[in-house]
């Protein structure tokens, strides 16, 4: 989705203005890009119908290209619509006992998030109780008590033998001696939506104070996940969602419909398997991970403050010659510094992963930053305006002037040819402000 997306702005961006048959087009693509990231089909429709009236009636944002209103409203729509803001699982006040029950599909990740939850609550001084109520599989029973362990917290077990009541019931009893505010019931699912399972759940819900029914679904079932959603919702009634397995879904299809369709809030996301792997969850984050652009306009905002302007129209001139150097580079490093922290501006690029993040960043270090100069003093100012012409040879001459390993210049020119490419995606990023605004 994300670089289908990606590439519908970029068509934008190029034009500079929009018509009305352009937010039309873009929209189409929009369209298609959420249903190829298996959105709900009403949501698409309804949401793509949402922006284009916005867009089309509303005058060009303050300071907005016609381009960068139609990405504001379509992000500012795709917020609203999972949820507007981060929201809390609702404790009861005081010593009261909150029971949170854990539902969903077998193998949605329940036993695994209720360990994760676990160190949650105990971050924020709770002493939860995890309860094993799924008494098909004595597998699952083992593999609760182990992660509970692994999180320092008291799992509530009775084997196989009692109903999921019953163990609900005496956990609860165990908790009020025991000081346990926190109730969490780790149920049994099923493959598929069955009645067995909703009556089982009902019964629990029937006999056991429950304050939060939290379902659990699997982000990377996409369309699947929307559905038992909502059917979990109208047969047990869900008090909130958590999506897992969002770092295997490259779609965010799920995320979008799920608030839509169920009206519930998505609580946190689930990020990998290991225990400390949940986020909570962020709509403003997601709209901008679905659409792939980062926080493309804060980024622009951030740039438009810092950066000495004139120079920076002269670079991307430069770069666009593809007259972009040594001298350059050290001199861009210079003022992405200035912009504070490289990592806060590359995490909000479209595109840019963790592993690059860390590369970069790496290379940003103080001492390495003054290495890298020596390098670059070392070379020719040919060598430094035409990095091309660096052969092994002027290679290792360079490096022997800066007292360096060969590898650590061929590391130094590889890493050029990164930035070299990525400054040229970032649109803006270098660029004065009338230009920008042309562009974008
Ligand atoms: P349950 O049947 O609903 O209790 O599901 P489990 O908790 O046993 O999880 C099923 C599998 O999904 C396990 O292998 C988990 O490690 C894995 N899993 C759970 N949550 C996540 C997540 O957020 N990301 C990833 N990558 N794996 C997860
Ligand atoms: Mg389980």
């Amino acid at each position: 989705l994300s670089e289908k997306l990606q590439n519908v702005f970029k068509g934008l961006r190029s034009k500079g203005r929009l018509s009305e048959e352009d937010v039309k087009a873009a929209l189409k693509e929009v369209k298609l890009a959420l249903l190829e990231a298996d959105v709900n089909f009403k949501v698409v429709k309804n949401f793509v119908k949402t922006v284009q009236e916005q867009a089309v009636g509303s005058d060009v944002l303050n300071g907005l290209n016609p381009g960068q209103t139609v990405i504001k409203i379509v992000n500012d729509e795709m917020v609203r619509l999972m949820g507007s803001e981060t929201t809390e699982i609702a404790l009861r006040p005081g010593s009261e006992t909150t029971v949170i029950m854990m539902t969903g599909l077998q193998g949605a990740g329940k036993t695994t998030t209720t360990a994760k939850l676990a160190g949650k609550f105990k971050q924020k001084g709770k002493k939860p109780l995890l309860v094993a109520c799924d008494v098909y599989r004595p597998a699952a029973i083992e593999q609760l008590k182990i992660n509970g362990e692994k999180q320092g917290v008291e799992v509530f077990a009775m084997g196989d033998k009692n109903s999921p009541v019953d163990i609900a019931k005496a956990a609860i009893e165990h908790a009020a001696k025991n000081g346990n505010t926190v109730v969490i019931l780790d149920t049994a699912g099923r493959l598929h939506v069955d009645e067995d399972m909703m009556q089982e759940l009902a019964a629990i819900k029937e006999n056991v104070d429950v304050a939060q029914t939290i379902l659990v679904v699997d982000a990377m079932t996409g369309q699947d996940a929307v559905n038992v959603a909502g059917t979990f919702d109208e047969k047990i009634g869900i008090d909130g969602v958590i999506l897992t397995k969002l770092d295997g879904d490259t779609r965010g299809g799920a995320a979008l419909s799920i608030r839509a369709v169920t009206g519930k809030p998505i609580l946190y996301a689930g990020m990998g398997e290991k225990l400390s792997d949940l986020e909570q969850f962020h709509p403003d984050r997601m709209a901008s991970r679905i659409l792939g652009m980062g926080d493309v306009l804060t980024l622009i905002e951030k740039a438009q403050e810092e950066i000495d302007e004139d120079k920076a129209r002269e670079m991307e001139k430069k770069l666009k010659k593809a007259e972009f150097g040594f001298d350059d580079y050290l001199e861009s490093m210079n003022q992405m510094k200035k912009m504070g922290g490289l990592s806060s501006i590359l995490s909000m690029m479209p595109g840019i992963g963790g592993s690059q993040i860390a590369e970069i960043e790496n290379a940003m270090d103080e001492k390495k930053m003054a290495r890298i100069e020596g390098i670059i003093y070392s070379m020719t100012p040919q060598e430094r305006a035409n990095p091309s012409i660096l052969n092994p040879s002027r290679k290792r001459r360079v490096a022997n002037g800066a007292g360096v390993d060969i590898s650590e210049v061929n590391r130094l020119v590889k890493q050029f040819e990164q930035s070299r490419k990525l400054m040229k995606q970032m649109p803006g990023m270098m660029g004065a402000k009338g230009g920008k605004r042309g562009r974008f």
